[in-house]
């Protein structure tokens, strides 16, 4: 090994062993205290836990696709559609350690949660094979200004940078765009919030987006309504292809 290389590894370790002694390293999870070096934000436990639900799933639908199944899938059902209808693929489902680091990644200003959530969508995305740079950018779901103003920032967008980053894809975020609205959500009854996502998108004006294919990226999907409505002001803009990922599936 170069001499240079070794002192640099050296001296990462003894920066890494300071900067622990006075901030120590706790999981993401469950808040066990972690080795300085390498720098993790998960230990090991908690992180086979996390990926032992982490599989190849279908492209379309995200079906789990069996053992013997390699990427990229196309589960039974979804492999004779001409036109697949609306793409959604989900990391995991809603649950366990991946529903808790989601739930901090939105109350818990901690980059640490952002790092941990983008390499584990990105080692998703990578296991899917999926030719991600014919798409021509990545859209994160926006949020409301509302809710951005309560959380300081859209930690998607932290998410879809690295994606963006590893494929080399442009980043977004101007196309689509979240209506003001003067009721919160939660103040809306049942009813309300099942029909309000259908006006609760809008395109910038005069974007020409005909043509053009893009993956949209949101924390949660729960009925999916969100990722149709928003996918569907871009299909009607004459957008060919959108491929939604989010983290988990609450469905
Ligand atoms: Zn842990
Ligand atoms: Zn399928």
């Amino acid at each position: 090994m170069n001499k240079t290389i070794l002192l640099h590894g050296q001296f990462n370790k003894f920066f890494f062993f300071i900067l622990n002694f006075f901030f120590p390293l706790q999981c993401c999870n469950c808040r066990n205290y972690l080795p300085y070096y390498p720098v993790k934000h998960l230990c090991d436990k908690c992180e086979n836990e996390l990926y032992a639900d982490i599989c190849v799933v279908c492209q379309v639908c995200s079906k789990r696709a069996g053992l013997n199944n390699e990427a990229p899938y196309l589960c039974g059902d979804c492999r004779f559609k001409k036109d697949p209808p609306l793409k959604i693929i989900s990391v995991a489902k809603y649950e366990g350690i991946l529903k808790n680091l989601i739930h901090q990644l939105k109350y818990n200003l901690r980059e640490n949660i952002s790092i941990t959530l983008a390499r584990v969508m990105l080692d998703f995305l990578k296991l899917q094979k999926i030719q991600m740079n014919k798409y021509d950018a990545v859209i994160p779901m926006p949020i409301s200004k509302v809710k951005k103003r309560e959380r300081g920032f859209n930690q998607i967008e932290f998410i879809c940078r690295k994606i963006c980053g590893y494929y080399n894809i442009e980043l977004n975020k101007k196309i689509l765009k979240r209506k003001y609205h003067k009721k919160p959500q939660v103040a809306l009854s049942r009813r309300e919030r099942l029909i309000n996502p259908q006006n609760s998108f809008e395109l910038k004006k005069n974007s020409n987006i005909k043509g053009k294919s893009f993956i949209l990226v949101d924390d949660v999907k729960s009925t999916g309504s969100t990722l149709y409505f928003a996918s569907k002001i871009l299909f009607d803009a004459g957008v060919s292809e959108v491929l939604c990922i989010t983290l988990a599936d609450n469905a």
